[in-house]
Formats: structure tokens, C-alpha cells, sequence
């Protein structure tokens, strides 16, 4: 029997209590470990980050928490291999490792260099001017950011278990607040590991990090008005969270990244011959396969010009063709499996909800070779590409199958485009794929509304692109409506979300005083 994860709380390692579940290697079925259905007293954990964490991290300044996260990245560096070779048990193969791990790592580096040359040397932020309220000049006022008293609660989803939680870390450390990280569960041996090297570090000042291995069980009914909760996971979890009476009362400053039907739009521009087709199915192929299509960015709708909708159909189902599905250290595989049997269960079902309206042009939902692994123990799917003709069905618009699953929809006019993609409820992101100017600035203005990011992609810029679906540190991530309505990221915009805004008043030579311009 594996051992069972433990917690990070109050600077020591602890036992969690109660069942622990097995947590099974995606592609082999094998035991990995076990987490614990409670852990340590939690309420201590959170007393603990605020007592102790809190005020350490507020009495460094903006560029020494920017130099602690630039040692902890390069920490981080050295034990890439390390992780790399546990998230193979997540089913990631190392293209997808990269995404996790090495894109959590380079978020917190991201986050050190903007924190060194963009933050003053001072533990307050300025928001604005000093505005004069009286005619004579003897009274005014500004705005000033102060770092909020309390823990940053964490809560991640399973697909991404590091990056999920340093982009979230980084910046609330940043703005001098500790982090409460609470893993999800499939995935949180690796999360531990990372958690463990970043202690063994000795970098960070005492209760800045906790991390709790267990169910939610006394997180949520523990948190204080200078608390603040950041949750990623589906919808359903986002509504519960959001709603709970504690979170309600007490005005917890939240924020939610949720499920979301994000799409890749052909321009009307595009010929079968001409570049951007062939990066459009590149594009197409990259989301769908890539951790397994298991990123809240991945494409769920692919919407083609009529005309080109059978061109692209055989074009990707051509590419998806030559992907090798297995084990993910087995040279050659371009796709392992998703992260767990019962995550299967589930694509396999959102599979059908989706067939309802769409039918399967390429991949089959029960069935796909394997190398190098046992299709059944492992939890294997083949990529699914599906096409629905009919653009005002609901399925393809509503159902999030999340795993390596797409549906082609022909449109006529990108008036219709615009429209099918607002049909997401709102999503976390829209890329066009278009060479005509004109064609790109209608579609930002009309897809922008519902997206939080949009990446208009083409000839000139796709060398460099770094694509549809990488959230990267520099670029808001967050989508409204059923995206969550949250926002992270955004460069040190996400700095905003640990930080309080006060108006001070007051004689104009005082407020100045205050300002991050004249702090010692
Ligand atoms: P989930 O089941 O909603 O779980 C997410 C997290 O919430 C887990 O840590 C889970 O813990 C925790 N949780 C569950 N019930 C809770 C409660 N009552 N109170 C507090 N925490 C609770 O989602 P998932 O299956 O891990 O992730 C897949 C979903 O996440 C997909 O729908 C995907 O679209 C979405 N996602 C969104 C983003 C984004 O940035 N927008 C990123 C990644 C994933 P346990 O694991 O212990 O239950």
C-alpha cells in the first residue's frame, strides 16, 4: 500500500484522518498514493497563514518578495526532471508536463522579473493621482492598495496541479499575502512534491505556503472578511463554493475560473491553399490533443465557413489519424490518457449528451488503440472530432466534454460566427484565424463581450504566437458568465485581487507622504 499524502500546516508536515481513497496512475491503473478524507485542523492552518505568514511577508518590500520568487523559481528549475517523471502518472506526457510544470515554474519567474523592475521599494501601492477636494489646497485625497490581513485560499482543479497552483501563489505572495493551497485530489501527489521541494528550499518566510491534501472539509466554514478565495474547477463546484453562507456573509473577496466552451473561428477569408488554413487545423489539432484536451482553454467549438467546413473535417481528421494514443513516456505518443477511469466515464458521457445534436466524424468514444499500455486500466480515449451543420442546436454550445473532444460548426456570415460564439455563455477564450484586417477588428469587437482573451492568429505572427490555449502570466486569464467571471493573471493587474483599496484623505503634504513614490 502507498503512503498517504500529507499536509503542510503551521511549518510541518501532518497526517490528515479519516478513509484515505487511492489515487490511481492514469495510464497503468497502479496505486500512486492515497489522500486522506480530512485534514489537520484546518482552522489552525488558516491562523497560522495569517498570523504568522501574513505579517512576514508584509514586512518585505515589493522587490524583496520579487527576489524570493526569482530563488524559487530557480529552485523549482533544478527539480524539473523530478517532476516531470511523477506527472507521468497524471497521464501527462512531457509536451504536456511542459504546460504544468514548466509553465507554473516560468509564471512565478514571469512574476519575479515584473515584481523587480515594474513595483516600487514599498509594501503599499498607488492607484491614481493625489485629487484635490477643496478650493484652497489644504484637502485632498488618493487611492492607496494595502495587502489584505488574511490567508489566499487556493482551491485548483485536477488538470493543472502545479501551474494551477504557483499562478495563483506567485502573485498573492507578491502582494503580501499567504497562500492556502488546496489541490484537487486526482492529482495532489504531485502539488505535494512541488509543495515539498519549495519548503526544503528554506526560501519562503514561515506560513507563507500551506497546503492541505484532504477533502474542502472546514475551509470554506473558516474564512474571514480579510480572507480572500480563488477557486478553478467546473461550474457546478464554482456555484456551490460562491454561494456558501460564509463566503456570502462575510463578503469574501472571490474570484472563479469555471468550465468554458471556448471556440476557434475561421475567417471567411481563408482558402484551402492559402497559410492560415493550414494553421488553423494545426491550432485545432494542438487543443484537442494536448493534456488530452484536459485545459479549461482547449477548442470545444470549431466554427468553419460553410465552404470550408469539408476541407477542414478531412484536414484534421487526416492529422488526428497519425496521433498515437499511450502510455506517456513511451516514445512516439503524442496523447496519453485523461486523468482518471472516472474521468473517462464522464467525457464518454458528455460524448453522447453532444451526439445528440452532432454526429462523430473522426474517433470513437468506446474504443482506441493504445501503445505501450493497456487500453482498459489506463484511462485512454481517442481524440473525437464531431460536426454539427445545425448552428442554432444547443448541445455544442452547452456541453463541456473535458477531454480530447471538438465539434466542427459550419456558419454562414461572421455575424452568425460572432453570435454561435456568444451561445457559450461566455468563455475563457476565442481565437481567429483570419489575414484580413478588416474581417479581425469585426470579430474582436463582437466576440469581446463574452471572452476574456482573444488571440487573432495568422501568417505574421504565428511563428511567435505562443497560441490559443497557454494562458500566459503577462495576459488576463478569465472569462465571464459561465467561465466563472473570474479573473487572474493579467501581469501585476492580478496583484489587485490580494490587495485593498482605500481612499485616504486628508492634507495633500500627508497623502504624499503615504504614496509608494516616497516610501522608505
Ligand atoms: P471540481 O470537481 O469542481 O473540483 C475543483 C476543486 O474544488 C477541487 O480541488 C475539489 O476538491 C474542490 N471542491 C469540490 N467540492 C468543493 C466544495 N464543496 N467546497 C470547496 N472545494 C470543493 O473540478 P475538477 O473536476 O477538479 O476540474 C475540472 C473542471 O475544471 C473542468 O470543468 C474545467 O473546465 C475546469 N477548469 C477550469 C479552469 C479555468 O481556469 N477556468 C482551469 C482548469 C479546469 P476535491 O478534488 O477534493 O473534490
Amino acid at each position: 500500500m502507498t503512503s498517504a499524502l500529507q499536509s503542510y500546516s503551521q511549518d510541518c508536515w501532518q497526517d490528515g484522518s479519516g478513509d484515505a481513497k487511492p489515487l490511481l496512475d492514469a495510464a497503468t491503473g497502479a496505486e500512486v498514493a492515497r489522500i486522506p478524507a480530512r485534514g489537520p485542523d484546518v482552522a489552525a492552518m488558516l491562523a497560522y497563514a495569517r498570523g504568522t505568514g501574513g505579517p512576514a511577508l508584509r514586512a518585505l518590500t515589493f522587490p524583496e518578495r520579487a527576489a524570493t520568487l526569482k530563488a524559487l523559481a530557480k529552485h523549482l528549475s533544478g527539480h524539473l526532471e523530478e517532476f516531470a517523471e511523477l506527472s507521468l502518472c497524471t497521464g501527462a506526457t512531457r509536451r504536456d508536463t511542459a504546460v504544468d510544470v514548466d509553465g507554473g515554474i516560468g509564471t512565478v519567474a514571469v512574476y519575479a522579473s515584473k515584481g523587480a523592475r515594474e513595483l516600487p521599494d514599498a509594501t503599499v501601492l498607488d492607484d491614481g493621482a493625489t485629487e484635490p477636494l477643496g478650493r484652497g489646497g489644504t484637502f485632498a485625497g488618493r487611492h492607496l492598495y494595502f495587502s489584505r490581513l488574511g490567508a489566499a485560499v487556493q482551491i485548483n482543479a485536477f488538470n493543472f496541479p502545479v501551474w494551477g497552483m504557483l499562478e495563483k501563489f506567485a502573485p498573492a505572495f507578491l502582494a503580501g499575502m499567504p497562500s492556502v493551497v488546496k489541490p484537487a485530489g486526482q492529482t495532489a501527489y504531485l502539488t505535494e512534491l512541488v509543495v515539498r521541494r519549495i519548503v526544503e528550499s528554506g526560501l519562503l518566510p514561515r506560513g507563507a505556503l500551506s497546503l492541505l491534501c484532504a477533502g474542502p472539509a472546514g475551509l470554506l466554514d473558516n474564512l474571514t472578511a480579510q480572507d480572500t478565495l480563488a477557486f478553478t474547477g467546473s461550474a457546478t463546484t464554482a456555484e456551490a463554493v460562491r454561494a456558501h453562507p460564509v463566503v456570502v456573509g462575510r463578503s469574501v473577496a472571490f474570484s472563479a475560473e469555471a468550465d468554458s466552451l471556448n471556440c476557434s473561428i475561421l475567417g471567411t477569408d481563408v482558402a484551402v491553399d492559402g497559410p492560415e488554413f493550414g494553421l488553423y487545423v494545426d491550432q485545432l489539432v494542438t487543443e484537442m490533443t494536448v493534456k488530452a484536451g484536459q485545459k479549461c482553454t482547449a477548442i470545444r467549438r470549431a466554427l468553419v465557413p460553410e465552404a470550408l467546413a469539408d476541407a477542414v473535417t478531412g484536414a484534421v481528421s487526416a492529422r488526428l489519424s497519425a496521433v498515437v494514443v499511450g502510455h506517456p513516456a513511451e516514445p512516439g505518443v503524442g496523447m496519453g490518457p485523461v486523468a482518471s477511469i472516472a474521468q473517462r466515464v464522464e467525457v464518454r458521457e458528455r460524448v453522447r449528451e453532444l451526439m445528440m445534436a452532432a454526429s462523430l466524424v473522426h474517433g470513437n468514444p468506446s474504443r482506441v488503440d493504445v501503445a505501450g499500455a493497456d487500453a482498459e486500466r489506463g484511462a485512454f480515449l481517442s481524440p473525437m472530432l464531431l460536426r454539427c451543420d445545425d448552428l442554432t442546436a444547443s448541445e455544442p454550445h452547452e456541453v463541456e466534454a473535458f477531454g480530447p473532444v471538438s465539434t466542427l460548426l459550419p456558419y454562414r456570415s461572421p455575424d452568425d460566427a460572432i453570435a454561435a460564439a456568444g451561445r457559450g455563455g461566455g468563455s475563457l477564450v476565442a481565437s481567429v484565424v483570419t489575414a484580413d484586417a478588416d474581417l479581425a477588428r469585426t470579430f474582436v469587437s463582437g466576440l469581446a463581450p463574452w471572452h476574456g482573451r482573444i488571440l487573432i492568429l495568422d501568417s505574421t505572427d504565428a511563428a511567435e504566437s505562443t497560441g490559443h490555449g497557454v494562458a500566459m502570466p503577462q495576459m488576463k486569464h478569465g472569462g465571464p458568465g459561465r467561465a466563472g467571471g473570474g479573473e487572474e493573471l493579467g501581469g501585476l493587474r492580478a496583484l489587485t485581487h490580494y490587495l485593498h483599496r482605500t481612499a485616504v484623505q486628508g492634507n495633500p503634504q500627508l497623502l504624499e507622504s503615504l504614496s509608494a513614490s516616497t516610501e522608505e
